[in-house]
């Protein structure tokens, strides 16, 4: 059998999660362990991380190094990266899950959503790679990358501009490292979710938006309405991981939205047209700021 037709098993590998204190980083550890890796586990959140990591340690599951760090410190994720690497040896499996979110207009985002966007989705992901991925080609065993995009990797979300930078940004290096890092026999997979109910669908900002207005709540009552299970995301990703996919969707309505996008670009320009217009039009303080740019 060719080697890219060959299930990745993910028993006995090291795994080291990013995020991995709730949402999808959670369900993706404890889904892994249950394959039978060894599990390390980093999230930017001390207390949640611990407790994780004591419901994968309950339901069976081995954990070797578990720390908190931020993965836009460059240094706190290298310091990371050498003390796993001397305690456990190179890892089999990086996944990059952390990450935060903030929408808005031109007009209403400010720098600092811009600065955060690129420092936690893009740079950090950057930095572990920097940090795991030089032991994983020298120990010479192969192994994968798991980046997690979005579906606002792939195509134009509303208000999505700034998050956008950042997940097409991982999508550039994910793209390039699919084919520089086939020759060490590294896979990499790109992770593009739709909606998946996590807490990020609460926490999310929306510049020039009041998120708590009964309406704000009612549109994401609709989108949890919609979105995948973080277990069902989990699911998802590990049978992309395991059979060496590069596109990972977590749900149907994003892979169809990729494949108009390529096959049918005029059906997909006005998909994406529609789409904006009546994203705007259900929240009028977003559809005023943009007629104040134009204005
Ligand atoms: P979540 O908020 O439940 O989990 C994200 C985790 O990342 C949190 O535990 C948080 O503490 C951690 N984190 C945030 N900033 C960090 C930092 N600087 N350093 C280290 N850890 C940090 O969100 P989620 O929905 O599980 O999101 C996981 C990934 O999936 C993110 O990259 C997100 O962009 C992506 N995604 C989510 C959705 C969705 O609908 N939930 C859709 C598309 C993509």
């Amino acid at each position: 059998m060719p080697p890219w037709r060959r299930t990745f098993d993910l028993a006995g590998r090291d795994v080291l999660v990013t995020g991995a204190a709730s949402g999808i980083g959670r369900a993706v550890a404890l889904r892994v362990a249950r394959d039978g890796a060894r599990l390390h586990l980093t999230d930017l959140r001390e207390e949640p991380l611990r407790a994780v990591a004591a419901e994968v340690r309950a339901a069976g599951g081995e954990v070797g190094l578990v720390r908190a760090a931020d993965v836009s410190d460059r240094t706190a994720v290298l310091a990371l990266g050498a003390d796993l690497t001397a305690a456990h040896g190179p890892m089999d499996v990086v996944m990059n899950v952390a990450g935060i979110s903030a929408w808005g207009t031109v007009r209403s985002l400010e720098h600092h959503h811009w600065r955060s966007m690129v420092d936690v989705n893009l740079m950090g992901p950057i930095h572990v790679i920097e940090a795991l991925l030089p032991p994983m080609v020298d120990a010479g065993r192969g192994g994968a990358l798991v980046n997690v995009s979005s579906a606002a990797g792939i195509i134009a979300m509303p208000w999505h501009a700034a998050y956008s930078a950042s997940k097409f940004g991982l999508r550039g290096v994910s793209e390039v490292l699919r084919f520089d890092l086939a020759k060490h026999r590294i896979r990499v997979s790109l992770v593009c979710p739709g909606g998946v109910a996590t807490p990020l669908t609460e926490t999310v900002q929306i510049a020039g938006v009041d998120t708590t207005t009964p309406r704000f709540r009612r549109l994401l009552g609709r989108f949890r309405s919609h979105a995948v299970t973080p277990e069902q995301a989990a699911e998802s990703i590990v049978a992309g991981v395991r059979k060496g996919r590069f596109w990972v969707y977590t749900s149907t309505d994003i892979r169809l939205l990729h494949l108009l996008q390529r096959l049918f670009p005029p059906g997909y320009r006005l998909a994406m047209t529609v789409f904006h217009r009546a994203a705007n039009a259900a929240l009028p303080e977003v559809e005023r700021a943009r007629r104040a740019e134009v204005a």
